[in-house]
């Protein structure tokens, strides 16, 4: 998926132009923990074409002088974006901070859309002629309280995408490993990377330096570990901050169909997983809990154990995710990793029949009857598979809200006796049928 950075100097209207592209697809998933109102992260779509967006301006970078944190903003913008939407404003015209901000991106060498925002008016949107200056072509004059010009704008935006490769589809299982700072990501990354993998190649993205890594194990499985530049690049500000590190994690997520999300055993859990594990689950990927650093944890023949247990209860919400116990510095049962990933995957994208799913929902209503409201009993009809990563269930019911939370979970519960769908969430849709 390409990305889209906004950049530019405080009060242009980033966030104002970022919230109109994103719309509703901001979607809030109020039982997720770690899910905050104002993002940096979205996802956009124009003409067809689905893109992620990065609010550079929301990306926290600290204390530093004024100068510094529109630097870094526009660094962060050049790391990560495909294209760059640079937003200036036509009520100020063109600032000397513009220029600075001009300045780094002449260095891109990236697509640079230059939104004149605030051209509320007609008037306003005529005088943009001397936003030429700042050299990146036509200006886009915008009013993102208006939602006036970002079709014009999102029209040259698509445009300036790179090109998909011709290249050979690439068949090899996608995963990322997620996770808060110091619970031993880069070592994982190392140690699955380890002597006896055969790297294929360094994957570079068609025009940005984030690197993936394609390796193939002994029985020929192919593998790509996304973002493992990113992972192991350390030493920017920002690249510290956690709002960066979140949107990196989103990211990474975004371009995976595994995702393996690190604890570390010897500091157990803290608040800061629970939003990692939160972004996760949101975005319905298959997922693996790695408990990382067993061996550094005095044990017992309980402690397995126990820390299962306490994991299932911070973690309720990912039921479905398989959980391995694992060290990147002795690769303990390291070796049962990409078995697992690529089980999950294969889970992750399973379709089954209509005729064993509808007997299965049968047996399940036969059991146990569906819920009534009322007097009015709940009435399942069929039940058909609709998509799959993750796989998507829709029920036909005589009426939705009948349907009762803990009877679709008892519904999916059978669903998920009957079918392998460890390491995936499953989504249930009731549709209404006469
Ligand atoms: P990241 O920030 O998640 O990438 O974490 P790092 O991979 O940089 O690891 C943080 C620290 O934990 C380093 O000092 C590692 O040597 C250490 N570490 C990582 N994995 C293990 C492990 O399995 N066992 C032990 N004992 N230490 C580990």
């Amino acid at each position: 998926m390409p990305t889209v950075a906004i950049v530019g100097r405080p009060n242009v209207g980033k966030s104002t132009i970022f919230n109109r592209i994103a719309g509703d697809r901001i979607s809030i998933v109020e039982d997720t923990p770690g899910v905050t109102r104002d993002r940096i992260y979205a996802h956009g779509e124009w003409l067809s074409n689905t893109f992620s967006m990065i609010d550079t301006g929301g990306i926290d970078v600290g204390d530093e002088p004024f100068l510094k944190q529109i630097t870094e903003q526009a660094e962060v913008a050049i790391d990560e974006a495909d294209v760059i939407v640079f937003v200036v404003s036509a009520r100020e015209g063109v600032t000397d901070s513009d220029e600075k901000v001009a300045q780094i991106l002449y260095r891109a060498n990236k697509p640079v859309i230059l939104a004149v925002n605030k051209a509320d008016n007609p008037e306003q949107r005529q005088d943009i002629y001397d936003f030429y200056s700042l050299g990146f072509g036509d200006p886009y004059p915008i009013s993102g309280a208006h939602g006036l010009g970002l079709g014009d704008l999102l029209d040259a935006v698509v445009k300036a995408f790179p090109d998909e490769t011709g290249d050979v589809e690439d068949t090899s299982t996608r995963f990322s490993l997620i996770g808060r700072p110091n619970v031993g990501k880069s070592s994982l990354v190392n140690a699955l990377l380890g002597e006896d993998r055969v790297i294929v190649s360094d994957i570079a993205g068609t025009t940005r330096d984030a690197i993936d890594t394609k390796f193939v194990t002994d029985n020929g499985d192919e593998f790509t570990m996304v973002d493992t530049a990113g992972i192991r690049k350390r030493g920017k500000v920002y690249e510290n901050t956690e709002r960066y590190s979140v949107m990196r994690a989103m990211k990474a997520i975004d371009n995976s169909d595994v995702v393996l999300f690190v604890l570390n055993a010897e500091e157990g859990i803290r608040e800061q997983d629970k939003k990692v594990a939160g972004y996760a689950h949101e975005a319905g990927r298959g997922i693996i809990i790695l408990v990382n650093k067993w061996d550094a944890i005095k044990k017992n023949n309980q402690s397995l154990h126990d820390f299962e247990i306490h994991v299932r209860e911070e973690f309720q919400y990912l039921a479905y995710a398989p959980m391995l116990f694992v060290s990147a510095k002795t690769h303990q049962r390291l070796h049962e990793l990409p078995e697992l990933i690529k089980k999950v995957s294969v889970n992750h994208n399973k379709r089954v029949q209509s005729s064993t799913l509808n007997d299965v929902l049968m047996d399940a209503v036969a059991m146990n009857p569906t819920p009534t409201d009322n007097g009015k009993r709940l009435r399942i009809f069929y039940a058909t598979q609709v998509a799959v990563a993750p796989p998507t269930f829709v029920i036909f019911v005589n009426d939705p809200e009948l349907m009762h939370f803990s009877y679709e979970r008892y519904l999916e519960n059978q669903i998920r006796e009957h079918f392998d769908f460890s390491g995936t969430p499953i989504h249930l849709i009731e549709r209404h049928r006469k």
